[in-house]
């Protein structure tokens, strides 16, 4: 029974601001690939957006994960710890580095990276000498610390800073889903050494895909800008230091960006809107969790997420999104957690209870920047009516 009201999909982008405008400018003038004016100017209001130093646009967010764990001195044979409830992109990431990921499990009340099971491993499975951390087992170097901000929430940073310092590790922010979000009141990504962003169409701002690696760190973002271009010591003569990348974001896809960074505010203040209403209306209904809210995050509400507790619902998660789908609402659970997918599944460890948990309950809702309210009430109807 296909409902005859307007389909309503999980999150889209919006395009309403100077996009044709800017993007007229490339094609007239010509400067339509990885060199121009909008690059660079991405670039700045960007490291301006978000309060830091540098900025270096890139190809996509995953390609933005990829040179900053390679400018933060991650080599072959290192491990890097990692979120296990992430989409796959930065666990991927730490494979193309040749390092091994080490998961974490999530944390029950934040759903974020639980910062005392890295400790843990760290504590109980490594000992630092010489200003390094080894896994004792493995023999292998601990090298950084990837914590994921899942859904535009915040992972805990002030521990994750502390166990960096104890452990000599680097901090590798993957903010690619907390563009707006702060940790008390810091932009996310610019807490730890490296942060990295992405411009994927279902991102809170979008160029059709790109992505933004940050540091407060000089010469890791200069590194950084001649890994994603080739590594070219010569203009002329063609002459590279070292094997590069060609990870240099285009400038149409630059100038769509420049357009999208003047909305964003907007779009984090309607995404928080949007997200209030669906957490008063869910607050109290048995069998329901709504998305986490924590004291230290000033979230950008990118992906509303609730749980279904199939031991006190009448439905489970994935039967209540049959039941959405039938009635024209596009949801999705949360990811299949890493220690589960088939590429990393040799990964340690083996199990982690809490990802599996919200990976089975989660069902993220329908919250594009420009979901009308009368939509947002049919999901909310459809969901009270069947919970
Ligand atoms: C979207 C996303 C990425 C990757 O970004 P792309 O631009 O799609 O490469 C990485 N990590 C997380 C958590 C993401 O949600």
């Amino acid at each position: 029974m296909i409902s005859t009201s307007e389909f309503i999909p999980l999150s889209i982008p919006e395009i309403r601001s100077n996009e044709w405008k800017y993007v007229k400018e490339c094609l007239d003038t010509g400067w339509v690939s990885s060199a121009g004016p909008f690059v660079d100017r991405f670039e700045k209001e960007f490291a301006h957006c978000v309060h830091s130093p540098n900025a270096v646009a890139t190809v996509n967010g995953t390609a933005a994960l990829h040179i900053a764990l390679l400018v933060a001195g991650v080599q072959p044979d290192d491990e890097v710890l990692v979120s296990d409830l992430t989409f796959i992109a930065p666990v991927n990431a730490i494979r193309y580095a040749g390092a091994w990921p080490v998961l974490i499990d999530a944390d029950r009340q934040s759903w974020q990276m639980d910062v005392n099971q890295a400790r843990s491993f760290l504590e109980r499975k490594c000992s630092v000498s010489n200003g390094e951390t080894r896994n004792r087992q493995t023999g292998r170097r601990v090298k950084a610390i990837v914590p994921v901000h899942i859904l535009g929430n915040c992972v805990d940073m002030d521990p994750v800073l502390q166990l960096a310092k104890e452990f000599n590790l680097m901090v590798i922010e993957d903010a690619t889903e907390g563009l707006g979000s702060r940790y008390k009141g810091q932009p996310l990504g610019t807490i730890g050494d490296v942060g990295c962003f992405s411009f994927n169409g279902n991102k809170i701002i979008t160029t059709g895909g790109g992505g933004m690696m940050v540091s407060p760190d000089d010469e890791m973002s200069r590194r950084a800008r001649y890994l994603t271009t080739q590594a070219k010591d010569d203009e002329i003569e063609f002459v590279h230091g070292a094997i590069g990348y060609n990870y240099r974001l285009t400038n149409i896809q630059a100038a769509i960006g420049c357009a999208q960074l003047e909305v964003l505010s907007e779009y984090v203040e309607t995404k928080r809107r949007i997200a209030a209403k669906y957490t008063a209306s869910f607050q109290n209904v048995t069998g329901i969790v709504p998305m986490p809210q924590v004291d230290w995050c000033y979230s950008n509400c990118w992906l509303y997420t609730i749980l279904v507790d199939e031991t006190q619902a009448r439905v489970d998660s994935r039967k209540l999104a049959s039941i959405l789908q039938q009635n024209g609402v596009q949801t999705r659970p949360l990811w299949q957690p890493m220690h589960l997918s088939a590429p990393h599944r040799g990964c340690e460890p083996s199990a982690c209870p809490v990802s599996e948990m919200l990976n089975r309950r989660s069902i993220s809702l329908p919250c594009s920047s420009g979901l009308s309210a009368e939509a947002q009430q049919r999901v909310i109807s459809t969901i009270l009516q069947h919970v």
